[in-house]
Order: C-alpha cells, then structure tokens, then sequence
C-alpha cells in the first residue's frame, strides 16, 4: 500500500493529539487512550477493503477479501498480534467486526 504523509488530530475521546495516516478506507486507535477514533471507508463508493488497522501511526493489521468457494470472505490479519482469521460478516460489518477484535487486542497488552 501507497504510504501517505502523516496527519496530525486530536481524539475525540481523550483530547490527546496523535499523528496518523490517511489511506482511504482505515480504522484508526488513538494510541493513548485505544478508542477507535477514526472509522473511515469509501461505504458507497466502492469496496470498504483493503481496510488498514492503525495504531496511531503504526500499521497493526489488514483487513482484505478473499474468494473462498466462490464466496468473497473477509480476511483480517495482524502480523503483530498473531492474528489471521476469516470474519463472520461482511461489508460494513466486517469492518465492525475488525475493530472489535483488534480493539481487544490492543488492551489486552
Ligand atoms: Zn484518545
């Protein structure tokens, strides 16, 4: 994936600023307080995957679609949390779905 110059907001949560980066459809985890701060996706437009998981500025996992028997699945994988799963749902919710997991994940260190 195309590397994007690094943004800076605040959470909404916490008020703490934090740098990111931009790429399109992305959840993002404000790295102090975990919230999912930014849940963005081209929803309408075109397909919601490769959806990037960060943690602030650091790329946790990827969220992709599969063919698998003729049916398109949804793949979430994290190198950094040992994780490579298909997802129950699809679309919009699959992307739900990801930020639960990984939002367990990152408080579960
Ligand atoms: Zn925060």
């Amino acid at each position: 994936m195309q590397e994007m110059p690094l943004q800076t907001k605040d959470c909404h949560k916490c008020g703490k600023s934090y740098s990111y980066r931009n790429s399109g459809n992305m959840i993002v985890f404000c790295p102090h307080c975990h919230h999912s701060d930014i849940v963005c996706c081209d929803f309408g437009f075109g397909p919601v995957t490769p959806c990037s998981i960060d943690l602030g500025d650091k790329r946790i996992a990827i969220l992709d679609t599969e063919e698998v028997d003729r049916q398109i699945r949804y793949r979430l994988v994290s190198e950094e949390y040992g994780i490579d799963k298909y997802l129950e749902s699809s679309y919009m919710e699959a992307i739900g779905e990801a930020g639960r997991i990984m939002s367990e994940k990152i408080d579960g260190i």
